[in-house]
């Protein structure tokens, strides 16, 4: 069959939309018909070459999103042709080693997420006999793709498609990264540096775990209003004007930092908020190049902190994302209010224009 899509076929070019061939699913593979993809900073730096050379090209984008099972391939269990699904950019099988002892999201489907590949090493999108990669497996910035079984999450149909969409990665990303890996405890500090999709989620997985002070740390000062809405306490520009803050709490410094923007300084600049005991979760990729950490060891060990990497907030989705529905579905986690515009699929390269300039908390492409 024939879909439409937004794809990079070599670095540093804009988004363009082509017609590409789909095969049909294969053994454990399912075919979706997208309704809703979120656009996320990774795909901006998947298009930039900013993820380190570890990327092959042609890909479609976009690696969170929500659609409805059109076909289903020999082998697949739990999912039907017209259930609703929301697909994940981090699988998790259920059966690997990491999966079992309930470390999901590390699951071993997940190693080479960025070639493009399906699991086995298919490629099911291709265009003039040259075959094209799908983000993380999925490619929700196509129509229609072809994803494995282990990328999807059935949910019921009675909630809207497009406000589903933002669990594939922002959602449980930063809820994740205050519930799961920060393992926020009542009465904490936490700092969250970066108010966009993910940060917008840690404030909000904070307040759900009994947060005490929820510090929120953008230079844009319409996300710090949106940070308000998510849980936030108090915001600041910059790590710098919040530092006074910050260490005249009783604490004396932060129970937790939740760094959600790639940008080089920021990961020494959250430890310096730190208490004794604390805890530095980094939510974040930015470039190999500059995002990195050169630092003096021994105060880290003083002080008994700890500086800890998160990938999609260290969720087993395979449980925890049924409790971010059910959160939604009481009006308890805000998801629409994530959802700053809606693009068409045409207007893709606007929508991460809006994202790169500070407009947008999170755009989303409805098909
Ligand atoms: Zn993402
Ligand atoms: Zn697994």
């Amino acid at each position: 069959m024939k879909t439409s899509a937004a794809v990079i076929e070599a670095v540093g070019e804009p988004w363009k939309i082509v017609e590409l061939d789909l095969q049909r699913p294969g053994e454990g593979e399912v075919l979706i018909e997208f309704v809703a993809a979120g656009l996320c900073h990774s795909d901006e730096n998947l298009r930039a070459g900013k993820l380190g050379g570890t990327a092959r090209y042609p890909m479609v984008g976009g690696h969170e999103g929500a659609g409805i099972v059109r076909e289903v391939g020999r082998g697949v269990r739990g999912i039907r042709e017209g259930d609703h699904v929301v697909c994940v950019f981090r699988p998790a099988c259920g059966r690997c080693e990491y999966c079992a002892s309930g470390k999901g999201y590390i699951c071993n489907e997940s190693a080479d997420s960025l070639s493009g590949s399906l699991p086995g090493g298919h490629f099911r999108f291709s265009r003039n006999n040259e075959y094209y990669g799908a983000n993380c497996m999925l490619g929700t910035f196509s129509r229609f793709s072809v994803v494995s079984e282990v990328s999807c999450l059935v949910v019921e149909k009675d909630i809207p498609l497009a406000s589903l969409a933002v669990l594939g990665c922002a959602v449980p990303t930063g809820w994740g990264a205050a519930v799961n890996a920060a393992e926020t405890k009542p009465g904490d500090v936490v700092v969250v540096i970066g108010a966009g999709g993910v940060g917008l989620n840690a404030c909000q997985g904070a307040r759900h775990a009994g947060a005490a002070e929820i510090i929120a740390i953008d230079p844009v000062a319409s996300k710090l209003e949106a940070a308000e809405l998510f849980g936030a306490t108090s915001g600041f520009a910059s790590v710098d004007e919040a530092t006074d803050h910050i260490k005249n709490l009783r604490q004396g410094g932060a129970d937790t930092v939740i760094l959600s923007a790639g940008i080089p300084g920021l990961a020494e600049a959250g430890l310096g908020i730190l208490r004794k005991g604390g805890n530095l979760v980094i939510a974040a990729l930015g470039h190999p190049s500059n995002f990195r950490l050169d630092m003096p060891i021994a105060p880290l060990v003083l002080q008994n902190q700890s500086i800890r990497g998160s990938v999609i907030g260290s969720s087993n989705v395979r449980s925890d994302l049924y409790r971010l529905v059910d959160l939604y579905r009481s009006g308890d986690l805000m998801l629409d209010e994530l959802v700053s515009r809606h693009y068409s699929l045409t207007d893709i390269n606007v929508g991460f224009e809006d994202l790169q300039s500070g407009r947008n908390l999170r755009g989303v492409v409805i098909h």
